[in-house]
């Protein structure tokens, strides 16, 4: 079973809740999807064993031939490619790496190379949890290049819990959308409820079936829980509004540091989500 654990607003404490799944769950697969700013490792501390580059193949171009590569320029659909009189401005960062401009270049004047995007990590914590997590370049926008290799990892046979990116971008429909369950992490604000209610329509699109879990229960309203009520969305947990969970964390504690039953509570939605998702529940409040 899959359960991907995302927020539509960042710093909500997406991390928080995914580290506690997989301590209360304590066999199982671990990965961090945000391949742009990985942190579960803070607090998993997993023994990382295996690290492997990731590269992607660029085109480059010899402009000392004298040839013209206006075509090249006119196929990209990514406009990663301006040619002016002879010469050729060519944007990595805009470049998808289809190798059209390979086929349509003048021959052997469009060559192509390896660049390093990033790089998956692989570890081990004890009891049981399997860690992945990618780490993109700085200023690379490779980001589903990345994701894509730790898809390729899922292990299905066993539980795996996903930490998406914050936001809903295509880097986190990337990390929800083989999920069987999507926890969604919010606050209790205007920015979280915001934010919570178009997360809920990615889902919805994608047909992720999703429960919440508010943090900071305490700072703003009830706004988003009277939604859940009238929509029928279920409220699975609400952490407090407590500043030794703030300092905890950022010492690299977790909320089992903070409260050890925490690990029971966890527990009980993982057993929830699996009734939900071999139908022996409904998946409503
Ligand atoms: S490889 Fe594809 S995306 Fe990259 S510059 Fe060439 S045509 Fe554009």
């Amino acid at each position: 079973m899959i359960i991907s654990v995302a927020s539509g607003k960042g710093g909500t404490g997406k991390t928080t809740v995914a580290v506690s799944f997989a301590l209360a769950a304590r066999y199982c697969q671990f990965i961090d999807y945000d391949v742009e700013a990985p942190n579960a490792d803070i607090f998993l501390k997993p023994d990382i064993k295996n690290i492997k580059k990731v590269s992607i193949k660029q085109p480059y171009f010899l402009t000392d031939t004298g040839n013209d590569f206006s075509k090249c320029a006119e196929f990209c659909h990514y406009n990663a490619i301006a040619v002016i009189g002879s010469e050729v401005i060519f944007y990595p960062e805009l470049c998808h790496g289809c190798g059209g401009c390979l086929l349509v270049g003048p021959e052997g004047a469009v060559r192509e190379k390896d660049v390093v995007v990033g790089e998956v990590a692989k570890g081990f914590t004890t009891p049981g949890i399997d860690f992945l997590k990618g780490n993109l370049i700085p200023g690379s926008m490779r980001t589903t290049t990345l994701q894509n290799e730790l898809e390729k990892m899922l292990n299905k046979s066993g539980l795996v819990i996903i930490d998406a990116p914050p936001g809903n971008s295509c880097s986190m429909v990337m990390s929800v959308k083989n999920s069987d369950y999507c926890i969604l992490v919010t606050e209790p604000t205007p920015y979280g409820f915001n934010d919570l209610l178009i997360s809920m329509e990615v889902l919805e699109g994608l047909k992720v079936p999703y429960g919440v879990i508010i943090n900071r229960d305490g700072v703003g309203d009830s706004a988003i829980e009277d939604y859940c009520t009238e929509r029928n969305i279920r409220v699975h947990l609400k952490i407090p509004n407590d500043i030794e969970i703030a300092k905890i964390y950022s010492q690299g504690g977790t909320l089992l540091d903070y409260d050890s039953s925490y690990g029971e509570k966890f527990g009980i939605i993982l057993k929830v989500i699996e009734r939900i998702s071999i139908g022996e529940a409904d998946n409503h409040n």
